[in-house]
């Protein structure tokens, strides 16, 4: 169970444990950042309860087991809707259907990804039924950000976190699917597999921002006051950004050990940017502060 999926192995052990004893509960929260796995955790946790091996669930030979893989096990219903919002219809439609009793199993499981995007009227038509469950139901919400669920709907489910992935395992990742990835870019993908596969994507301007500050020595000012335009624009990455340059410049401090003031200077403004933008402070000045400062100190080491 759950071998082909890496990282949170303590969460590996708890769902273990929960079909071992046959102590399944009504109602589940995954909660954790988006890209971490917890779709999959859902689905074979839900593969699991419904197997009908006595021992090494999921069997995957099963009745139950083989039509999930077809995506045809009636059983397991997920709602994982593409849309913003998950609107009251969608949910009362579960409502009325979690009645019926399962069609292949003794049990049925629902899962509910970004249940997060419930409006407040899907909630409180979710709340009665998560109130008085019918014997043979499960609710799995996965949630990227379950502040905004309402405390009546957390209080009524066991809730399971789900822990960033650290970088070996995303290297793990890339290692098993056989990507290429650029080493340097690890602690920018902030332990999401998700964005670590998006920015992987975008390596190439990754790796042209490396080559500037590469050649820092050859007075290359424009190159750097030049990023705002080329790499800058990328406002949404920003924060992945910085993290590379950071990675950058403190494998410089490893690997010339005459200029590390000047390299730790730039760390500073680089963390020092991120408090600012932060801050909300104008983007644009912001960024022109952060190319400016770092330019300085590096000329200032001439
Ligand atoms: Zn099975």
């Amino acid at each position: 169970m759950f071998d082909n999926i890496i990282g949170n192995n303590k969460n590996k052990q708890i769902l273990k444990n929960i079909i071992k004893n046959n102590n399944i509960s009504h109602s589940y929260i995954f909660s954790g950042i988006a890209g971490i796995g917890k779709l999959l955790f859902a689905k074979e946790f839900a593969k699991a309860i419904l197997c009908l091996s006595d021992e090494n669930k999921p069997c995957n030979r099963c009745k139950s087991c083989l039509s999930f893989e077809n995506n045809n096990n009636t059983d397991i219903i997920i709602i994982d809707e593409q849309e913003e919002s998950i609107k009251t219809e969608i949910i009362k439609n579960l409502t009325r259907n979690i009645l019926e009793k399962p069609v292949q199993n003794s049990r049925k499981i629902y899962i509910i990804n970004n249940s997060e995007n419930m409006t407040k009227e899907a909630q409180n038509s979710l709340l009665k039924t998560l109130e008085e469950p019918p014997d043979f139901a499960i609710i799995i919400l996965i949630t990227s950000n379950e502040n905004l669920l309402l405390n009546t709907i957390k209080s009524r489910c066991i809730k399971i976190f789900f822990e960033n992935l650290s970088n070996n395992e995303i290297k793990e990742y890339f290692d098993r699917h056989s990507i290429e990835f650029n080493n340097n870019m690890l602690n920018s993908f902030g332990g999401s597999i998700k964005k670590a596969i998006e920015l992987n994507e975008k390596r190439d301007m990754y790796e042209k921002i490396a080559s500037i500050f590469d050649k820092l020595d050859d007075k290359n000012e424009l190159e750097i006051l030049n990023l705002k335009e080329s790499v800058f624009n990328n406002k949404e990455d920003v924060y992945s950004i910085l993290e590379y340059i950071n990675t950058l410049f403190y494998n410089k401090i490893m690997q010339d050990v005459n200029n590390t003031k000047v390299y730790e200077k730039c760390i500073e403004i680089i963390e020092e940017t991120k408090i600012r933008l932060k801050r909300n402070s104008n983007y644009d000045m912001t960024i022109d502060w952060t190319l400016l400062s770092i330019n300085a100190s590096i000329e200032g080491n001439d």
